[in-house]
């Protein structure tokens, strides 16, 4: 592993909060008190955001609730148009947005931060297209009767987001929500709000006040109150599967409807025909060994055939060994930080636990440094485990940090089973030359999404989203924007009623 220099200081550019945004206006939390906001990769504060609480939410959702009517009655393809300005504006300020996501998460700037910018600029686009989408049906009821259903918005969306790609996950909850007719109040995530923030900002210059409201506080604190505020009609959640239950708990008792995009421990199927240096790349990158792991897709048990096991760890060994890691903000840089220092302990926890096991055998990383550049942030070595059994609890919960385990496998009945034993359903990888075999598997495997030979981000458009406890509801396409914004309503007209007196 290299290390890009981490002595020079950020270069400017980031974007500069002005608090949160509430019925059009930049406002501080109704408690006046902040919270600071940290750069991953040296520790320090980068600058401060409101601590957002239920007196704010109250604000929120009363603000929300005031633009609805007028927002819900926008022609569709209207409110597309306001999306599409949205995006042009989010591509023009795209730079400084990549280094904001870069600064706050700890994410390289080229490998990841810059991505997410445009990523997320394309999300407004695709959405913006899609309002002339909200058809209806007819329902052949006979000639007498007229039967058709309309698509309409639930009224005000509450949207709770993680840290790991903070604006394409707020952009995908937004556009959809908006384009729809909702209107939407949005909790950022406390360790990456600038981000959201600077999206916020640039949202609201296209959009009527009130429409999106964004607000920066703690997880129990401010979004606890949104999940159960009596004003919103539906919960668009994603985050950990613990949190997800408890918003589910809270949709169930107002009986509102939630979508929830939850946590992963997604399997990588190698065959034996697949012991080549372009299925080590694909691997390296369905682990998102470039986002430090932090992704909810991450392939992270590694299902390696038998005959291949130790010719092919040498190939991804090899090309993992030439992954840079260093300051976020560096061009060189290939994989940043961590999040923070209770994410990075849990991983070092993690990979401490491999370390005793006396079954397991370290083939690559190992704990952090303790001295030089790389110690000053929360920088995790890319590790594997070889030789692990899918009991393992390296293999069975999500560590959301770069450490991955290599399972054997002869018998592939075997290797499906063990890759489906996993209360996650999120995503899958399968890698052979051989398509027959490699849909076959695709089909058997319980997850939302399968990538066959290859381990690419999703795109928008697909429908994604978590079987089992990965979550429920799709969010990232045509169909999900409608199944998960919008309610169907039937209207059924008498077509012979009787003529009128007089
Ligand atoms: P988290 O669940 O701890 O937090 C997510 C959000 O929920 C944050 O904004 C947090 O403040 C808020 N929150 C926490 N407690 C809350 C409470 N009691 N009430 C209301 N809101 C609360 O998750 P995280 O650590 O920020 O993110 C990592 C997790 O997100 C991983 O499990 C990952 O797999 C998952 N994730 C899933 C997807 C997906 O699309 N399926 C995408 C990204 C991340």
């Amino acid at each position: 592993m290299t290390t890009a220099a981490l002595e020079k200081p950020a270069p400017a550019g980031h974007y500069e909060p002005k608090g949160m945004l509430i019925d059009g206006a930049w406002v501080d939390g109704a408690s006046g008190e902040r919270i600071a906001v940290e750069n991953p990769a040296n520790r320090r504060t980068i600058t401060e955001v409101p601590r957002g609480d239920a007196a704010d939410v109250d604000a929120a959702v009363a603000a929300a609730a005031k633009a609805f009517p007028g927002w819900a009655r926008t022609a569709p393809r209207e409110r597309g148009r306001a999306l599409l300005r949205i995006a042009d504006a989010m591509e023009a300020r795209a730079e400084e947005m990549a280094r904001t996501i870069a600064l706050e998460t700890g994410n390289a700037l080229r490998t990841q931060a810059r991505p997410e910018a445009m990523i997320s600029a394309d999300i407004f686009r695709y959405y913006g297209g899609l309002g002339g989408e909200l058809k209806g049906e007819t329902v052949p009821l006979g000639e007498k009767v007229l039967n058709y259903t309309r698509r309409e918005p639930l009224g005000v969306v509450g949207a709770v987001i993680p840290w790991n790609a903070p604006v394409l996950l707020g952009a995908l909850k937004i556009a959809a929500a908006l384009v729809a007719g909702n209107t939407m109040v949005l909790k950022a995530a406390e360790d990456a709000p600038l981000g959201v923030l600077l999206m916020a900002d640039i949202c609201q210059e296209h959009l009527p006040k009130g429409v999106l409201n964004v607000l920066t506080g703690y997880g129990a604190e401010c979004g606890g109150p949104l999940a159960n505020h009596p004003g919103v009609a539906k919960l668009s959640f994603t985050g950990s599967t613990e949190v997800g239950r408890i918003m589910m708990r809270a949709a169930a008792e107002r009986i509102v409807p939630v979508s929830l995009e939850l946590g992963g421990k997604s399997p990588s199927i190698v065959f034996p025909d697949a012991d080549e240096d372009w299925v080590a790349d694909g691997i390296i990158a369905a682990m998102r060994f470039t986002r430090q792991s932090q992704s909810c897709t991450a392939g992270s048990r590694l299902f390696l055939h038998a005959d291949i096991f130790d010719s092919f760890l040498d190939k991804l060994v090899a090309k993992t060994a030439k992954l840079k890691l260093g300051d976020p903000l560096d061009e060189a840089t290939d994989v940043g930080t961590i999040i923070n220092e209770k994410q990075f302990r849990k991983v070092c926890g993690y990979v401490e636990e491999g370390l005793k096991r006396a079954d397991a055998r370290l083939v690559m990383g190992g704990l952090p440094p303790e001295t030089g550049p790389l110690s000053e942030g929360y920088f995790a070595l890319p590790t594997l485990f070889a030789d692990a059994a899918n009991d393992w609890r390296l293999a069975r919960e999500e560590i959301f940090g770069p450490v991955l385990v290599a399972i054997r496998w002869t018998d592939l009945d075997d290797a499906i089973r063990m890759a489906n034993d996993s209360h996650y359903g999120l995503a899958a990888y399968v890698w052979t030359r051989d398509i027959g075999q490699g849909l076959r598997t695709a089909h058997a495997v319980e997850s939302g999404w399968v990538q066959v030979n290859q381990g690419v981000g999703q795109v928008p458009g697909q429908s994604y989203g978590g079987y089992k406890q990965s979550g429920m509801g799709r969010e990232f396409s045509l169909e999900g924007m409608l199944e998960s914004f919008t309610q169907r309503k039937n209207v059924t007209v008498n077509l012979e009623t009787p003529p009128a007196r007089g």
